[in-house]
């Protein structure tokens, strides 16, 4: 089958992924057509279910050794506002040399694009493992990643994810932290403050807590190849309290931080914990939750995988503010670069579409690079 429409079956399959369970889909259709297509080309295909039954990995493996290739590439989209839309985010429309559908560009393209490059090999012995890796639920918790860092799962010796970076390598990336913090006082007549305990007040002297935090963090790292060049913190959203007449008895802050490089998660989350937690003294009870927490990714001077993309694409590494599988497949000991066709500029918004002129150039890049790894 040619690109296209294995592409127009790939995005006729809702693959929404949401934190919104009414939202929410699985991706199993999806992975069972590129589990049927790879392995009608010969690929072994294994299916890694993961603990929603609607949800799985696939890993597709071509030809066997040490060493070898990951192709990797998240199979679920982000929801779509359809009355927004053009076009039918579930069906492909072409026009004007653009093919646009929900998730052409992030990232249900690449799939064709790396099957199609991968056909070059079909009759090659390979030295070195060719890994197709499709993955579930990328855009909400990374589920998919973080079971294959789990389980050990797949290894090669370099893997890249097919994300829209216009073709160019992306060899770092900020990490994605996201906290709520609850305070529970309790509530009385504000007439007298000892009828109960101002949670509003307490979460006061946290924020400020919190922004000198931010403070200390900006002073203590910078990065000067990303575009804010700093780890940032956005105080999200805030809710607590009723009405004026009553002393607050609950509130709660939302708030995330944007790690560069080099800092670590699980240290970040300790040091919060550190700060925030001792403010039940005020005779209130605090609990911090960690919502989420993608790592930073730094491919790292020595990556191979870097120098060969560099040459490949003409383009030198680069870095961006958008979170990806990569450090879940650094995590695995891979050498890891993010490159795919289209441009982040059109995911996640009404009409996402690819430009068909990105087509052919990623599928050669592919081939070259399959070359290089798995021959
Ligand atoms: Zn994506």
């Amino acid at each position: 089958m040619q690109i296209v429409p294995m592409l127009r079956q790939l995005i006729a399959c809702n693959s929404i992924s949401s934190v919104n369970a009414a939202l929410d889909q699985g991706n199993r259709a999806v992975i069972e057509l590129l589990a049927n297509w790879l392995d009608e080309l010969g690929f072994n295909v294994e299916l890694v279910p993961l603990d929603d039954p609607r949800k799985a990995n696939l890993i597709a493996t071509l030809g066997s050794g040490p060493g070898g290739l990951v192709l990797s590439g998240h199979t679920d989209t982000v929801p779509c506002d359809e009355q927004l839309w053009q076009h039918n985010p579930f069906s492909i429309t072409e026009r004007q040399d653009k093919l646009y559908g929900l998730g052409v560009c992030d990232m249900k393209g690449f799939f064709p694009i790396a099957i199609e490059a991968a056909r070059a090999f079909l009759d090659k012995p390979l030295r070195r493992p060719l890994i197709l890796l499709a993955t579930a639920d990328e855009e909400t918790s990374m589920a998919g990643a973080i079971a294959l860092a789990k389980a050990g799962k797949p290894k090669a010796r370099y893997a890249v994810i097919g994300e829209p970076t216009g073709m160019k390598p992306i060899t770092m990336h900020k990490g994605i932290l996201v906290e709520k913090l609850q305070i529970k006082g309790s509530s009385g007549h504000s007439s007298n403050p000892a009828l109960g305990r101002n949670a509003m007040e307490t979460m006061h002297k946290a924020i400020g807590v919190l922004l000198d935090y931010r403070y200390q963090l900006q002073q203590q790292y910078q990065n000067p190849l990303f575009d804010i060049s700093l780890p940032t913190m956005n105080l999200g959203c805030i809710h607590g309290g009723d009405n004026p007449n009553r002393i607050c008895g609950d509130c709660e802050l939302g708030f995330e931080i944007r790690p560069l490089p080099g800092m670590e998660i699980k240290a970040l989350q300790q040091e919060l914990e550190n700060k925030l937690l001792p403010f039940t003294d005020d005779g209130v009870s605090v609990s911090l939750q960690h919502m989420c927490g993608v790592p930073p990714f730094d491919a790292g001077k020595e990556s191979e995988l870097v120098n060969i993309c560099e040459a490949l694409t003409g383009h030198a590494g680069q870095a961006v503010n958008f979170a990806t599988e990569a450090p879940y497949l650094s995590q695995l000991g891979m050498d890891v670069v993010v490159l795919g066709p289209g441009n982040i500029d059109q995911a996640h918004q009404p009409d996402e579409y690819l430009d068909t002129g990105a087509i052919n150039p990623m599928v050669d890049v592919l081939v070259q690079l399959i070359g290089r790894c798995c021959l």
